[in-house]
């Protein structure tokens, strides 16, 4: 089920693209990630694929012959109003065949940078590109495959309070709106909705703990069948990409609204991802073991438990979550960082999540976008929402520029970075998941 590692892994290989060469790029050789833009060439959406600070247009390599069978024709056909699916859906192997086609085309020593280099747009600073929505996604599923993140936050609701007796049974998960989810740093426009405060019936008005929620973002690859669940061994074939999420949540709104559905317009009104889609075939040497259940905690139900994927389906993820200010940004601060996390801290692997979502028999498409739930860690400073860093507003933070911050202010700019590292092999990186706060309308 793991993706293996090949020549494509090898650290001694170099791009002719010399700003993918330096040690703390997020796009080296060794990770071509997949994305959706503009072509040079008219303006239409085509394939992307970043390298160092540069992005190739790859529909327009196809076309002028440069990437040619399987790649060629994954590439060719990308793009427009099914954006990646195209890719996604495809045989395992056929992208594969993709990312070897780029490896070669993008390795020093290529025939192919002359031509690349000459042929205007073709290869264009990442800078002048702006990045689409990565997939058509018909459905978006949020988990809550933070067991860390779900224990602070139940003792934070319910004081010596844990999770409940389904958690560790149970991928928890509910269906969220695929309508709102965005990418590229678009603005995220507060949400007004029922405030319910101690003693006093509820109000409407804009929300007043505006958080984010650090999550792990992934893409169904080849689509499943209706009424027919994918065994928990062949569940990473239907991963394609992985991507950094934002999964922007109003938590007054949602402690009034939730019981007894779940969250509705608090999770809905906004959900940023990453715009580039690392592959599974890039993050195969940062493959880690399933994280250590506690004694006691019962094994995962067979259909939930493979060995392969306990051996080898978390993946090690150092993220950071980066703040800017609006007075930040009037000052030319840059963002600070403001917490990190790992996302080897889930409790259920990306695979369980997927096997546990079709086992009754609920159909995924090519491009449906899954995320992970809130991925905090073991570790006090290990967080990944403000609700668990200012205990619900109780112990406010205070910036390295001294503003002080309980809960999202108008101008915030909320930053997601993620790197993969390991001995012997090339550090890759996610780019940025990003989005800046906007007052609410009216
Ligand atoms: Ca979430």
């Amino acid at each position: 089920m793991t993706t293996q590692l090949d020549h494509t892994h090898d650290p001694g290989r170099r791009s002719w693209v010399g700003s993918a060469n330096a040690p703390d790029t997020d796009f080296p050789l060794q990770n071509l990630p997949l994305g959706v833009g503009p072509s040079a060439a008219g303006g239409h959406s085509t394939l992307l694929v970043a390298i160092g600070d540069e992005v190739l247009d790859a529909g327009a390599a196809a076309r002028a012959g440069l990437l040619v069978g399987v790649a060629g024709e994954l590439a060719a056909t990308t793009g427009g109003p099914d954006r990646l699916n195209p890719v996604l859906a495809a045989a395992a192997d056929d992208r594969a065949a993709l990312r070897h086609a780029l490896a070669a085309l993008l390795e020093r020593g290529s025939r192919a940078e002359e031509p690349v280099r000459t042929a205007p747009g073709m290869l264009r600073p990442a800078a002048e590109v702006p990045l689409e929505l990565p997939t058509r996604i018909g459905s978006y599923t949020d988990f809550y495959a933070g067991i860390h993140h779900a224990r602070a936050v139940s003792k934070i609701l319910v004081p010596g309070g844990d999770v409940g007796a389904n958690y560790r049974w149970v991928p928890i998960a509910y269906q969220s709106r695929a309508s709102t989810v965005r990418t590229g740093g678009a603005p995220v426009r507060r949400p007004a909705g029922q405030l319910k405060r101690p003693d006093a019936d509820p109000v409407f008005a804009p929300c007043e703990k505006l958080d984010f929620e650090l999550e792990l973002g992934f893409y169904v690859g080849p689509p499943t069948e209706l009424g027919w669940p994918v065994p928990i061994g062949r569940a990473a074939d239907h991963i394609a990409g992985y991507c950094l999420l934002n999964d922007w949540s109003a938590r007054d709104i949602q402690g009034w609204e939730m019981a007894p559905l779940g969250p509705f317009l608090s999770k809905s009104f906004a959900t940023t991802v990453s715009p580039w889609v690392v592959t599974p075939d890039a993050l195969a040497p940062f493959r880690v073991p399933v994280m250590t259940r506690e004694p006691g905690d019962p094994a995962p139900l067979p259909y939930l438990s493979d060995a392969d994927d306990q051996a080898a389906g978390g993946i090690a993820i150092a993220l950071t979550v980066w703040i800017r200010t609006a007075a930040m940004r009037a000052a030319s601060q840059n963002p600070v960082q403001l917490l990190s996390s790992d996302a080897r801290h889930l409790y259920w692997t990306p695979a369980q999540m997927l096997a546990h979502h079709t086992s009754g028999g609920c159909d995924l498409q090519s491009g449906d976008l899954l995320g992970s739930g809130t991925i905090s860690g073991p570790r006090p400073e290990q967080l990944g929402s403000l609700i668990e860093l200012c205990d619900d507003g109780r112990r406010p933070a205070t910036l390295l520029n001294g503003e002080g911050r309980s809960f999202l202010a108008d101008g915030d700019e909320i930053i997601f970075t993620g790197r993969c590292a390991r001995e012997g092999f090339v550090p890759i990186g996610f780019g940025a998941c990003s989005g800046i706060i906007v007052e609410t309308e009216g």
